[in-house]
């Protein structure tokens, strides 16, 4: 069995040194805000060649903890993808502002701008880009809207640290890049952990602030805050593991090359590489027909497999109060049908892509076309 993805190599390869960073910690007796944190905040803010880091407990509540520093508040709007994982919407909502989905280009399943453009009205205040499956929205159209309209552009980064839009990082684009250290994403923790970055002394001030229960100064407290620190334990990880991201990230684009063309010829639509992105393949996703069909076929033969995703957020049953009807996005509704993720992740071997390639090709093959769908 091949699956999706395997961290058991990437954790037994550096097992000495983190027996010894998690040893020493034990014995330091600092567990929350100290220097593995502190050191990783600048660490990670220079590969994201931003000025500030600062970690939080979630990629979530990276986003949420950014929004809270804008300023959105209820009656506000914040136009974002329906094609993403729900927390990009939840932070919108637990402001109190309502998420205003706009449609994805259908290639690089990342916000459409023109679309974006239609969804803005006098409550919009930001906008919220996801930097999808590891490629970079289109940012400058973003950027643009957003000066034009005086709306705060934030980044999803959470599956696209190293990223590069136009040769610069996401996260440096807009006011701020929200990061995630979940386990499965390329630069994974032991639990739960994420980053703001940011060169914005002021949004770096304030998620300080707001992520130690919203004091400056110990036990004065200027605001409602919240308890969300990035904990030692998972700084001390994260610093061991940073310094191999970039190699990791080559080779899962090593693998996405070989799959891409092997599957030239197979009736799917391979992930499509905008000019103005690079790709650090967070997944390698393709759309392909009878999909269910697929995922069964692939399961028999020994290949795991995903589906990231399969339900857009605008038709959640969480989000049903917003009003959204099937057939209102049409893009994110499609490449919803459509989308399957494959094995990815950097320690995958030659052998291992060679079984699922051909598996990929088997089935391809031995399927009928698909009315429903054009490759
Ligand atoms: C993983 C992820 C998040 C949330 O990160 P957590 O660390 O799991 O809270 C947000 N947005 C996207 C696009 C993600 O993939």
């Amino acid at each position: 069995m091949i699956p999706i993805l395997d961290l058991s190599q990437q954790t037994a390869q550096l097992r000495p040194a983190l027996d010894q960073a998690l040893a020493d910690l034990l014995t330091s007796g600092r567990f929350i805000l100290g220097a593995h944190g502190e050191a990783l905040e600048q660490a990670v803010a220079q590969t994201c060649q931003t000025r500030y880091g600062m970690g939080v407990a979630s990629g979530t509540d990276a986003l949420h903890l950014v929004l809270r520093a804008c300023g959105i508040r209820p009656g506000d709007e914040v136009i974002t993808a329906s094609f993403s994982f729900i927390a990009t919407a939840e932070a919108i909502s637990y402001c109190g502002a309502t998420p205003v989905f706009a449609d994805i280009d259908p290639h690089t399943f990342n916000l459409d701008p023109e679309s974006v453009a239609r969804c803005i009205t006098p409550r919009t205040r930001a906008i919220l880009p996801v930097h999808l499956f590891g490629q970079a929205a289109d940012l400058a159209p973003l950027l643009k809207l957003g000066q034009e309209h005086h709306l705060a552009i934030i980044e999803d980064c959470a599956q696209a640290i190293g990223t590069l839009y136009q040769g610069r990082a996401v996260g440096s684009w807009g006011l701020a890049g929200c990061l995630s250290f979940y386990p499965t994403k390329n630069l994974g923790c032991f639990g739960d952990g994420g980053m703001v970055v940011t060169s914005s002394l002021g949004i770096k001030s304030r998620v300080r602030q707001l992520r130690t229960h919203g004091q400056k100064t110990r036990y004065l407290h200027e605001e409602v805050g919240y308890t969300s620190r990035l904990d030692e334990v998972q700084a001390a990880v994260l610093r061991l593991k940073l310094p191999h991201l970039a190699q990791w990230n080559q080779q899962r684009a090593k693998i996405a090359d070989f799959y891409n063309q092997v599957f030239a010829d197979l009736p799917v639509v391979t992930p499509y590489c905008a000019p103005y992105s690079s790709h650090t393949y967070h997944q390698y996703t393709l759309r392909v027909g009878h999909r269910e069909r697929v995922v069964e076929l692939l399961r028999e033969l020994g290949i795991g497999t995903m589906v990231y995703y399969p339900v857009p957020i605008h038709l959640q049953r969480a989000y049903r109060h917003l009003g959204y009807e099937a057939g209102s996005l049409p893009h994110t509704e499609q490449v919803a049908r459509e989308v399957l993720s494959l094995p990815i992740f950097p320690e995958l071997t030659q052998d291992q892509q060679e079984q699922v390639v051909q598996a990929v090709r088997k089935v391809l093959w031995q399927l009928p076309p698909d009315p429903e769908f054009r490759s």
